[in-house]
This record gives C-alpha cells, sequence and structure tokens, in this order.
C-alpha cells in the first residue's frame, strides 16, 4: 500500500496531545500494517483477552476521570498514573502495563477531547448568543480556557488562582461593573448549565481496538517470516505474528483485531512535517462535483475523470449483482478483489488531482461550501449509486482537508444554503438550467459550478454571511455547529 492511499485519522491522536493545541508545524498521518496469512486461534484468544481488558481499563478510566471533579486533573498525567497505580486496578485485571498504561492514555485522550469539543461547544454558542454584551464574553472566554477557574465554577469551590491569573480574572470581574456580584453569578450559571448540556458520559464495547507501547513489541523473523512479536500475559512470553510488509515503527501502536477472518491490522500514528510553500499565495473557491471533482472560481477543472471512473465501478457492482443473482453463486473473492482494485485506482486518482489542484493553483487559502450534514436525507430514490457517490464525496473532502493542512494551505468551509442559485456577479437569486447559471438581474451567464465556486470564494473572503451570524468569526469552527441552532 503507497503512502498516497493510507487513510488520515482525523480523530484521536494518542500522543498526550490534549486536543486543544495544533502541535508544532506537524500533523498526524496514519499508516496500516496488516496480518498475513490466518492467526491461530490460540493467538486470538490471547489478543482478544487483551483487547476485553483494555476496554475495561478505558472504562474505569472514563467513569473515573471523565466528570466535572477531575477537569484539572486529566491534564497533568502524572496524578492520574500515581492515583491508578495507588488504586491497583491493573494487577485486579492482570493486564501487562504496556497495555495497561497505553489504555490510560488513551482514555485520558479521548477525555481531554470531550472538555475540547465541551469549550468549543459553549465558545460558539456564545458567538451566536447575542444577549450577551462583549466583556461577558470575555469573561467567560477566560474562564473556558483557564482550566482552575473553569473547574472552581463548575464545582462551586473556590481554589486560589496562580499568581498570575488572579490579577486577570479580578480585573476581568471588575470590568463587568458589577457591584453585587449578580453579573458573575449569571455568567457562571450559564457557563454550568451549558457545560451540563455537553458534557457527555464516554464508554466504549469495542474489545477489538486496542494499543500497546512501543516497549511490548518487537518486530522480527520467526521461521523466515517477517512479523511482530507482541507481549501477552503470561510475563515474558511473547506471541508472534507474521506481517504482509517489512516495515518497522518504533512507537505506541494501535492494534484492530478481526477474529472472524483470524487477522489484525496495525494502525501506525506518525507525524509528518507541514510543508510550507512562499509562494502559495493565491484565494480560490472550489465547487465539487459528481462528475467533474473539483472545478475552481477561476473556471479550472481537476479529476474530470472522476464521475466516468465511478460510473465504471458502479456498473461493475450492479453487473455482479445481477449476475449473481442469476447463478445463485457469488464468487465473493474475485469480486472483492477488483472492486479493490478499482476503489484504489479511484483513490489514487483523486489524490493525484488534488496534488494537481494545489500545484498549480498555488492558494494560501481554499473555500469551499459545506457538505451537507446528512446526505441521506435529500435523496430522492435515485438508487444505491447515489449513496456511493455521496459517500465518495465525503472522501473527496477529507482528503482535500487533509492535503491542504499538509501544505499549509488555510481550508475552509462557508455555508452552502443557496450557493448554486445565487448570482456571483450581483448576488442576486438566479436559476440553473442544465450546466448554465442565468441571472435574470443582471444577466450573467456561467456554468453552474464555476458560478457556485466564485459565490464560495466570495462568502469566504468577505465573510459576508458569517459574519452577520458571527461576529468573531473563527474560521470554520463556528459554522459546524450553525444547523443545530
Ligand atoms: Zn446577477
Amino acid at each position: 500500500m503507497s503512502a498516497e492511499n493510507t487513510k488520515t485519522e482525523s480523530a484521536p491522536q494518542y500522543s498526550g496531545d490534549d486536543g486543544r493545541s495544533q502541535g508544532g508545524g506537524k500533523i498526524c498521518k496514519a499508516v496500516h500494517q496488516y496480518s498475513k496469512g490466518k492467526i491461530s486461534s490460540e493467538n486470538m484468544d490471547v489478543l482478544m483477552e487483551i483487547g476485553h481488558g483494555c476496554m475495561v481499563t478505558r472504562n474505569y478510566i472514563y467513569q473515573k476521570y471523565g466528570n466535572i471533579k477531575s477537569l484539572v486533573k486529566v491534564y497533568s498525567g502524572y496524578e492520574v498514573d500515581a492515583e491508578v497505580r495507588a488504586a491497583r486496578f491493573r494487577e485486579e485485571i492482570g493486564l501487562p502495563s504496556v497495555y495497561f498504561s497505553a489504555s490510560v492514555s488513551r482514555a485520558l485522550a479521548d477525555i481531554k477531547i470531550m472538555w475540547a469539543q465541551v469549550r468549543n461547544g459553549i465558545n460558539d454558542a456564545l458567538s451566536r448568543n447575542e444577549r450577551f454584551s462583549s466583556k461577558d464574553r470575555h469573561y467567560i472566554r477566560f474562564v473556558l480556557k483557564t482550566d482552575i477557574c473553569y473547574w472552581n465554577i463548575l464545582n462551586k469551590k473556590s481554589m486560589p488562582l496562580p499568581e498570575k491569573i488572579q490579577p486577570k480574572y479580578e480585573k476581568l470581574i471588575a470590568e463587568l461593573g458589577d457591584e453585587s456580584g449578580q453579573r458573575v453569578k449569571n455568567l457562571n450559571r450559564y457557563i454550568c448549565r451549558q457545560t451540563r448540556k455537553r458534557l457527555r458520559r464516554q464508554h466504549t464495547d469495542n474489545e477489538l481496538y486496542f494499543t500497546i507501547k512501543k516497549q511490548g513489541y518487537r518486530y522480527g523473523e520467526s521461521d523466515g517470516r517477517h512479523g511482530i512479536f507482541l507481549a501477552t500475559k503470561v510475563n515474558r512470553q511473547r506471541i508472534f505474528i507474521p506481517l504482509t510488509d517489512t516495515n518497522t515503527y518504533d512507537r505506541m501502536l494501535d492494534i484492530k483485531l478481526d477474529p472472524q477472518n483470524k487477522a489484525i491490522e496495525i494502525i501506525i500514528p506518525l507525524f509528518v512535517n507541514i510543508r510550507q510553500h512562499e509562494d502559495y499565495t493565491n484565494e480560490i473557491g472550489i465547487s465539487l462535483g459528481l462528475w467533474n471533482m473539483i472545478t475552481t472560481s477561476a473556471g479550472n477543472v481537476y479529476g474530470s475523470e472522476f464521475g466516468k471512473m465511478q460510473n465504471e465501478i458502479s456498473n461493475y457492482i450492479l453487473k455482479e449483482m445481477r449476475q449473481n443473482e442469476r447463478a445463485k453463486v457469488c464468487d465473493t473473492k474475485k469480486y472483492a478483489a477488483n472492486k479493490a482494485k478499482m476503489d484504489a485506482a479511484l483513490k489514487n486518482y483523486i489524490n493525484m488531482e488534488i496534488n494537481r489542484m494545489l500545484e498549480s493553483e498555488k492558494p494560501k487559502a481554499v473555500y469551499m461550501a459545506k457538505l451537507p450534514r446528512n446526505p441521506g436525507m435529500s435523496m430522492k430514490g435515485t438508487g444505491n449509486t447515489y449513496f456511493l457517490r455521496m459517500w465518495r464525496k465525503g472522501f473527496v473532502t477529507e482528503r482535500i482537508q487533509w492535503k491542504c493542512q499538509n501544505n499549509a494551505v488555510q481550508i475552509t468551509e462557508v455555508i452552502g444554503k443557496g450557493i448554486g442559485t445565487e448570482c456571483s456577479a450581483c448576488g442576486q437569486k438566479g436559476h440553473v438550467e442544465g450546466e448554465r447559471f442565468q441571472c435574470p438581474a443582471c444577466g450573467f451567464e456561467e456554468d453552474k459550478k464555476v458560478n457556485s465556486a466564485r459565490n464560495a470564494l466570495i462568502r469566504g473572503k468577505t465573510g459576508k454571511q458569517l459574519n452577520k451570524q458571527f461576529p468573531q468569526n473563527e474560521g470554520g469552527k463556528a459554522i459546524k455547529e450553525m444547523s443545530e441552532q
């Protein structure tokens, strides 16, 4: 599998990153390894038992530290470690520490991600709520980003603030002009209410996915095969799993069990440097399509074979389905192999064309309409292939976002509502006929995708629609919550 084909993991990074910082010019990319041949039942059982232990450990941490009482504690891994060790929970479930402490860090990372989501959610709600003054907003934002302040308010306690923070906090309260203290009380109540609304109890039933620390494995050879030796619950006893490639890594690995197929997948989070391009200075709008993958605001097309390739895959699937119905036999292996090959070719093509777009357009900022939250909703009896295409559209968006991040290109989603029917020349409502957009108000005429891309650029650049709703617009973040309001 080439590096281009590896999937990105947008969600949890188990590096101890709290999900709030963007990291120093690095992003996380996942590489995959696969077991070769069938894993023996004995070895599979050993792995399943480890997976179960890791699940139990994660739930233990979620339950113990996923609450408002532990808000400050989860950011100090040391304190949690000491507590967990003292509780002797690991000994109780008999899990080697290379798995146990990896599960603990992973669960803590999940909790931190949840806290980041809670804080972001409140920040967004704050931007939308017009009854707050800018001083109120300052106060709440300060509390949200100051763990100890936030903790005090949530837990109705008054732990002393660090020396550097105390005067700032007092100044913010003074600025509220709040002699009776009523305003602060109300704002604190708002913070508590909004937090309660967003805080969720985390829990996992997934015992097929766990993490191992680098001390718990070793790559090597056994009987002339290359593979990985994994620690087991039995001291000093390791099991050997042959792998399909000979790459080796030296970091925390995620392991995904597939007991049905007696196989495992290893997921390796790699941190790669963001590429900086001095000569990327343009701002462009783009519009995604099911036929032409990307159309830019200047009218350039990337991925003109996109629709054709998708059609070939859909036709192949339909043909196989019909044949199988008739023959009542299903050559699933050959079918799966062929489909995988076509999918890989399509993904490769998508990646290549996005690269070509970035190299030719040299953008510093890309604006695109936000995809509908639930594409299935807009489906009106258009058949299976429509679903398939929408799914691929999601893949395209994900790849664009990933590649933009990877090249230090700012990518912003703008509100998509009405983007196809608005005239990009005068802003009036026009209409679409076939592939053409026409504006009766000013006479502007253009390819409908180019018109949409031009609107994306206008919306992004002027923040016309965003600023109305979000005076303190923070890029794409604020928009995401829009439809929930
Ligand atoms: Zn017009």
